[in-house]
C-alpha cells in the first residue's frame, strides 16, 4: 500500500450524523389558519420527502382557494381589531419572543430543515438558523423605532401581506418576509414551497407558543396553484415573493393595476470575478462557497467565475485541488459539505442544461466522487471553455455548476459581469481597495462583495437589478415594502 493510500484510509471521516430524535415529525399536517390547525376543504394533500433517501417525511394539506380565502380572512380580522392597534413596542416584544424561541429551538429547527431541503447540517445549524434569529431580533427592534427609520413621522402599515417562498432557504425566507411585515404592523399569508413546507409548520407551532395573537400569521401548504390563489386574492394589500423569474413575471402581470405592493426576488448569474493580485487561497475558498455552498441552491450564487488571464492556470488548479476534499452525503452528517439537490426536478433541470454545456463546447470537469443510490445528487463540476453565449454562461442552473470565463482587463471584466439579464449580485477578488470601489460602482448588481462572498446580514439590504426583480429585503431598506410610504 503506497503511502498517500496508507495516509488517506488513516485519516478518513468517521460517520458523524447528528440525530434525529429532536424532531417530532407529524404523520400529516393541517393548515394553520386564524391561529388554529385546520383540514383543508376538499381534504386535498401531498407529500414531502428527504430528497436524501426519497423517504416520505409527512403528508401536508394542500390549500385549495377556499382556504386561502378563509387565510387571508383570518389575517385581515387579526389586522382590523388587534394588530394594527397594538401599541409598536408591544409588536417588537412578541418579535422578541419568536427570536428567542427560534433561538431555543435551533438544533431542531436545522434538523428539520436538512431533513426536509437536503442541505448539509452544517449550513442549516451554523448559517441558516442563526440568520433566522438574528432577522427576527433586528426586526424587533425596529417596531417601536419606525418614526425615526426616515419614512416621515408616523409610517402607517400596508394590511394583509401574501409571501410565496421558495425551497432553498425554507425558514431563512421565511424569516426575511415575516419578521419584517409583522415589525411594520401587517399581518401575514405565508405559503412556503411545496418540497419544503416542514420548517414553516413547525414556525406556526412557534407562533403559538409565543402566544401570538391569531391570525397574524398564517400558513397555508401546496404547490403554484395555491400560490396564484394568494397573489391574485382581492383582500391582500402586499405581495412578497421569491422564486424563479418565470412566475415572478406572472405576477408582476396579474397585480399591475391591482394597487397591491409587489416586491420580487427572482434569479441571478452572478460574476464572481478573481483579479491576478487576489490571494488565491482565500479567492478558492471563495469561489467554492460561492457556488457550492447549498448545492448552488442560491439565487446570489457566483455561478460564473471570470479569472484574469494571467492567474487562470494557479486559480483553476487550486479550485480543483479544493473540490476533490469536499465531501458528499448525508446532510444530517456533521462532515458533510454538499448536500442532496432538492427535488427530481431539480437535478433534472442540472443535468439538461450541463448536458447543453458539453454540445455547445465547454469542457466539463467533475470530482470523482461515489453518489448515494438513493436520492438526488450532483457531484460539483466546473465548465472551463465558456463563451458569453454560451447556454450555461447565461442561464441559472442553480445547482453545483461553476461556468469560467476570463478577461484581460478591468473593463472586459465589468463589460462581462454585466452582460446578463440578471444583476442580484456580484463578487470582486483583489488586493486593491481603489479597484473593489471602481467595480463596486460599475458593476449592475444590487449587492457587491468585495474578498468574500455569499455573506448576509439583516443589517443590510439584499435585493436585484432587471430581471432579478425589484424592491430590497433587510436592514432599515427592508422596511419600506411594508410601509405606505
Ligand atoms: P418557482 O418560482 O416555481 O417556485 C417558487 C415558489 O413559487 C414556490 O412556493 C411555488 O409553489 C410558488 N409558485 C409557483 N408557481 C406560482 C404561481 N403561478 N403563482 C404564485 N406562486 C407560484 O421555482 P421552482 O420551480 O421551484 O424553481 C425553478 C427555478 O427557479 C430554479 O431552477 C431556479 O433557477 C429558480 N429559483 C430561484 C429562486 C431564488 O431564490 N431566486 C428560488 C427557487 C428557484
Ligand atoms: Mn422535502
Amino acid at each position: 500500500m503506497a503511502v498517500a493510500e496508507m495516509g488517506s484510509k488513516k485519516f478518513d471521516y468517521a460517520p458523524a450524523p447528528e440525530s434525529r430524535a429532536i424532531v417530532d415529525i407529524q404523520p400529516s399536517y393541517g393548515l394553520f389558519i386564524g391561529g388554529q390547525w385546520v383540514d383543508p376543504t376538499d381534504g386535498h394533500a401531498f407529500k414531502t420527502i428527504s430528497p436524501s433517501s426519497e423517504e416520505v417525511l409527512a403528508e401536508v394539506s394542500e390549500a385549495g382557494p377556499g382556504d386561502v380565502d378563509r387565510a387571508v380572512k383570518a389575517a385581515r380580522k387579526a389586522y382590523d381589531t388587534v394588530w394594527s392597534k397594538l401599541p409598536a413596542r408591544e409588536r417588537g416584544k412578541y418579535l422578541f419572543r419568536i427570536a428567542r424561541i427560534l433561538q431555543e429551538r435551533a438544533r431542531e429547527l436545522a434538523v428539520l430543515e436538512s431533513l426536509d431541503n437536503g442541505k448539509p447540517i452544517r449550513e442549516s445549524r451554523d448559517v441558516d438558523v442563526p440568520l433566522v434569529a438574528a432577522w427576527f431580533f433586528h426586526y424587533a427592534g425596529w417596531a417601536d423605532k419606525l418614526d425615526h427609520a426616515g419614512f416621515g413621522s408616523s409610517p402607517k402599515p400596508l394590511g394583509v401581506a401574501g409571501q410565496v417562498i421558495p425551497w432553498n432557504f425554507p425558514l431563512l425566507m421565511l424569516a426575511w418576509k415575516v419578521a419584517p411585515a409583522l415589525a411594520c404592523g401587517n399581518t401575514v399569508v405565508l405559503k412556503p414551497a411545496e418540497t419544503t413546507p416542514l420548517t414553516a409548520l413547525l414556525f406556526a407551532e412557534i407562533c403559538q407558543q409565543a402566544d401570538l395573537p391569531p391570525g397574524v400569521v398564517n400558513i397555508v401548504t401546496g404547490a403554484g396553484d395555491t400560490g396564484r390563489s394568494l397573489v391574485e386574492h382581492p383582500g391582500i394589500d402586499k405581495v412578497a415573493f421569491t422564486g424563479s423569474t418565470e412566475v415572478g413575471k406572472m405576477i408582476a402581470r396579474s397585480t399591475a393595476g391591482t394597487g397591491k405592493k409587489v416586491t420580487l426576488e427572482l434569479g441571478g448569474k452572478a460574476a464572481n470575478i478573481v483579479f491576478d493580485d487576489a490571494p488565491v487561497d482565500q479567492a478558492v475558498e471563495g469561489i467554492v462557497n460561492g457556488i457550492f455552498f447549498n448545492q448552488g441552491h442560491v439565487c446570489c450564487a457566483g455561478s460564473r467565475l471570470l479569472v484574469q488571464e494571467s492567474a487562470f492556470d494557479e486559480v483553476l488548479e487550486s479550485l480543483k485541488r479544493r473540490l476533490s476534499t469536499l465531501r458528499l452525503g448525508d446532510p444530517l452528517d456533521k462532515n458533510t459539505d454538499i448536500g442532496a439537490i432538492n427535488s427530481l426536478e431539480q437535478l433534472t433541470r442540472i443535468r439538461e442544461l450541463s448536458e447543453v454545456g458539453e454540445s455547445e463546447g465547454a469542457a466539463r470537469w467533475t470530482v470523482a466522487c461515489e453518489l448515494p443510490d438513493k436520492g438526488f445528487w450532483f457531484p460539483p463540476t466546473v465548465f472551463t471553455g465558456v463563451s458569453q453565449a454560451h447556454r450555461i454562461a447565461r442561464e441559472e442552473i442553480f445547482g453545483p455548476v461553476l461556468s469560467v470565463l476570463t478577461f484581460r482587463t478591468p473593463q472586459e471584466a465589468v463589460e462581462k459581469a454585466n452582460n446578463t439579464p440578471y444583476g442580484l449580485s456580484a463578487g470582486v477578488w483583489t488586493d486593491k481597495g481603489s479597484r473593489i470601489l471602481w467595480m463596486a460602482d460599475k458593476l449592475r448588481a444590487g449587492v457587491v462583495w468585495a474578498n468574500t462572498f455569499n455573506r448576509f446580514d439583516p443589517t443590510s439590504p439584499f435585493g436585484g437589478y432587471k430581471e432579478s426583480g425589484y424592491g430590497r429585503e433587510g436592514g432599515r431598506h427592508g422596511l419600506e415594502a411594508y410601509l405606505d410610504v
